[in-house]
């Protein structure tokens, strides 16, 4: 069943159908297709030539030179400014009659400031043992506690609840909040610390918001246990991206784990953490739009997928390679230990400035041994993608191609133009979004 949310979601698609917003902002849309639509990109310098496909069916947009992708919502977000999806939602609903059911919890807010009081705490039983333990990893205690990192210590299942209690939260509220969790009893419920449960032993990095409040919660295993997880995730958590509210205009690192981007922050490189590989939505586009740079720092095995995610980006994402000698394994953090805070602070500037684009990364990953008429089907994506961008910037990417394979330049010209009209719905990040000529030809 859909959430109330969701249901206005889909009634506001309905009654507001993006190319009627979009005129009436006064956009020129012209059709190339059926049910597709080109215009304007409003998200990045959108000069003369369109490259915001709309797909009109779908009541979805997608551009092929900045990734912003996403629906009305998320077109208003960007036009009128609001800061945030619940904002522009609670905004459009209203403009066309509806409005969001109130008294559930809002998946932006941290609802009086549970999770707030939680990570202060937590913050308060750091021990000295897992503070060396931070050390180690790179971390000093000034760094530790400016991050407000804590401990959910072992063997106090209840430590938050009674802590909860004593600032008269109501059980609801912290349940709604995803700290506690019901467990079975014989004399009716009882509430357990969801950090405490199992066990505990986690240490507890909180995700700030901008005004300060906190918004979600990752513990991982402190010490390892041979039976418990490594990563707990607030069962209500992981809408957002690990500081995602300081998200820059001018470049940002993303990272796969909190340690990673607190590595880059460590340094004064602003960082955001996807929480995993899983982590990165679509909707996770959008939140770089204004973002001039983003550079996908993914853990070494996870290579393949920020050459993925830095495509999304189009122009704009970049793949950092770490060094091999960190091991399959190897992320930021480890190179922080392993280098030393100064020397990596100057090591990662260098990775920055040598980091590829995701078309460029996508091409040296290309096997040598590939023979030239294997290319099409290996790298119809590839080539669908670079169809859709600048000629310049593309023919950039096919000389190295030409190079690689000695296909000749205007074969390949050919080939990116095919494979970007060929391909009926080309699959960014698990979903489909057809690919039309944005060139309007
Ligand atoms: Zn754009």
């Amino acid at each position: 069943m859909p959430t109330a949310v969701e249901s206005v979601l889909g009634e506001i698609r309905e009654r507001l159908p993006l190319t009627k917003y979009l005129v009436s902002k006064g956009f020129k849309l012209r059709q190339t297709g059926r049910n597709r639509m080109v215009a304007l990109c409003p998200f990045h310098a959108d000069k003369r030539r369109p490259n915001m496909v709309i797909y009109t069916d779908e009541h979805r947009f997608h551009c092929y030179c900045c990734g912003a992708r996403g629906d009305v919502v998320d077109m208003a977000r960007c036009l009128d400014g609001y800061l945030n999806f619940t904002t522009a939602l609670r905004a459009l609903a209203a403009s066309v009659g509806l409005s969001l059911p109130h008294g559930r919890p809002q998946i932006s807010e941290d609802r009086g400031g549970i999770l707030t009081l939680a990570a202060k705490l937590y913050a308060e039983h750091l021990g000295s043992d897992v503070l060396a333990y931070l050390g180690r990893r790179g971390f000093p205690e000034a760094f530790v506690r400016k991050w407000r990192i804590g401990y959910a210590p072992q063997k106090s299942p209840q430590l938050l609840r009674d802590f909860l209690r004593q600032h008269t939260v109501a059980p609801e509220a912290a349940l709604a909040s995803g700290v506690l969790i019901e467990a079975g009893a014989r004399d009716g419920r009882l509430l357990r610390d969801f950090f405490g449960n199992g066990g505990g032993g986690y240490i507890v990095f909180p995700n700030p918001a901008r005004d300060g409040g906190i918004i979600d919660l990752q513990g991982r295993a402190f010490p390892n246990g041979s039976n418990k997880p490594k990563y707990l995730n607030l069962p209500k958590g992981r809408r957002y991206l690990f500081n995602e509210s300081i998200v820059p205009r001018s470049s940002v690192i993303l990272t796969e784990g909190i340690p990673d981007a607190l590595s880059c922050l460590l340094v004064d490189q602003p960082a955001v953490a996807v929480y995993g590989t899983s982590g990165f939505s679509d909707r996770s586009v959008n939140q770089f739009v204004l973002c001039r740079r983003i550079y996908v720092a993914f853990d070494l095995d996870a290579h393949r997928h920020s050459v993925e995610i830095a495509m999304q980006f189009g122009l704009r994402g970049r793949v950092v390679m770490l060094p091999e000698s960190l091991g399959r394994n190897g992320d930021l953090n480890d190179f922080l230990m392993q280098r030393g805070a100064a020397s990596f602070s100057n090591d990662l500037t260098q990775l920055l400035q040598t980091a590829d684009t995701g078309y460029g990364a996508a091409i040296n990953e290309l096997p040598t041994d590939l023979q030239p008429y294997d290319l099409f089907e290996s790298a119809t994506s590839l080539l669908a993608a670079l169809g859709a961008v600048d000629p310049i910037s593309r023919d950039v990417y096919l000389q190295r191609l030409h190079v690689k394979y000695g296909i000749a330049m205007d074969t390949l010209r050919d080939a990116a133009r095919e494979a970007l009209f060929m391909t009926p719905s080309t699959t960014f990040s698990g979903t489909s979004l057809g690919v039309a000529d944005p060139t309007g030809h």
